[in-house]
């Protein structure tokens, strides 16, 4: 049977999904690396790299022995969390309900099917299969490590990881940014507020001027959001307040830049201290790239459908290879309701996508090489 036989990816995308990874079970993230690498023990001449950081265990599987393979198949198996059920699949109305269904257990068993068939049948282009365990963690030891200290470079990255569908194209996600504010006051008898100074009180206020520098987006738009995530302060209601801490998390476009937002939090805060506590870039491959183009050709030839390029709030690990100037193609099977209850992904449509992936691929090596036959 074809690696891309709708069953066999379903049943492989199911027995990822059995596997609860999420960051609080080290032993089933290392354990789903080892099932990955087990499925290509029938396969000899494969490069198989295994790499742990800070507890995230990563593999690297290669069809020649290098750090920069002309394509890149890059994916997580790590998930966030959800009640016990989510992780046994499910299957109603030519659906599949299940922790990962979407996010991105489907599109890990295509990269995994890809890497099989193109192990088997060479083409021109050298192939990496990149998966990590800790892209819902920020990528930082997964994909970040690798590219930073592992010098992992490609042409091109094919990531699962956004949009609903294959003729979504994500081809730029908000950067981010957590920052604390602190305010510090002076403790004294809440009956007496005169003769303190009320840390609560000052990061109120702070607070409501940082807000005013975000606009009020009600529905999802390409703008600079920010959302207030913990707010903690003060010892006893009859106390004026010694402490008080904020986090945010801010969501930031092209139009503005981690140091513009810091910068006009602090003035908007000017007795609160501000600190970052985390920032990620903005990723970003431009719609015009050949190799997207490329990708909207093959979508048109084999699905007859129109390529829409759009951007998401959302990050995923395309990040640390944008920030090098590499392009990323970012499109998922059929499937929705990540990180949700109800998260699906259409049976058929499974398929359709490796189909397309794997016509993608071959079309992509010759554009690379146009001169080699094969
Ligand atoms: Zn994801």
């Amino acid at each position: 049977m074809s690696d891309f036989d709708q069953n066999n990816l379903i049943d492989l995308t199911s027995q990822l999904i059995r596997l609860p990874t999420t960051a609080d079970r080290p032993d089933l993230l290392g354990q789903a690396v080892e099932l990955v690498i087990s499925l290509f023990s029938d396969i000899p001449g494969l490069v198989i790299k295994r790499y742990e950081q800070n507890g995230k265990p990563s593999l690297v599987i290669l069809t020649k022995d290098t750090l920069e393979p002309d394509i890149l198949l890059c994916g997580h198996l790590d998930v966030v969390p959800a009640e016990e059920p989510m992780f046994e699949p499910t299957i109603r109305d030519g659906r599949l309900y299940g922790r990962g269904a979407c996010d991105m257990k489907s599109g890990a068993a295509v990269l995994i099917s890809l890497m099989r068939y193109f192990a088997q049948s060479p083409m021109p282009a050298s192939l990496g299969l990149m998966l990590t365990t800790d892209e819902e963690c920020g990528g930082a030891n997964g994909v970040g490590w690798l590219v930073k200290e592992k010098n992992y470079r490609t042409k091109l990255a094919i990531i699962p990881d956004g949009g609903n569908a294959p003729d979504q194209v994500i081809t730029k996600n908000k950067g981010l940014m957590h920052l604390r504010l602190m305010a510090t006051g002076q403790m004294a008898h809440a009956s007496r507020p005169w003769e303190g100074s009320n840390a609560i009180h000052q990061l109120l206020e702070a607070l409501g001027s940082v807000r005013k520098l975000f606009p009020d987006v009600a529905q999802d738009q390409w703008a600079d959001t920010l959302s207030i995530g913990t707010i903690d302060g003060g010892q006893a209601t009859n106390q004026v307040a010694e402490k008080a801490t904020a986090t945010v998390d801010i969501r930031f476009t092209e139009a503005s830049s981690p140091e513009k937002i810091l910068d006009s939090v602090k003035k908007a805060a000017p007795d609160c201290q501000v600190e970052v506590i985390l920032q990620g870039n903005m990723s970003f491959t431009a719609h015009d790239h050949p190799y997207l183009k490329l990708y909207s050709e093959v979508l048109k030839n084999e699905l007859n459908l129109q390529a829409k390029f759009q951007g998401t709030p959302g990050g995923n690990d395309g990040r640390f290879l944008t920030a090098l100037g590499t392009p990323v193609l970012v499109v998922r099977p059929i499937s929705k309701g990540l990180h949700g209850p109800d998260e699906w992904l259409d049976v058929a449509g499974l398929t359709a996508y490796a189909d397309l992936l794997k016509k993608y691929l071959i079309e992509l090596a010759k554009a690379m090489y146009p001169d080699k036959n094969g």
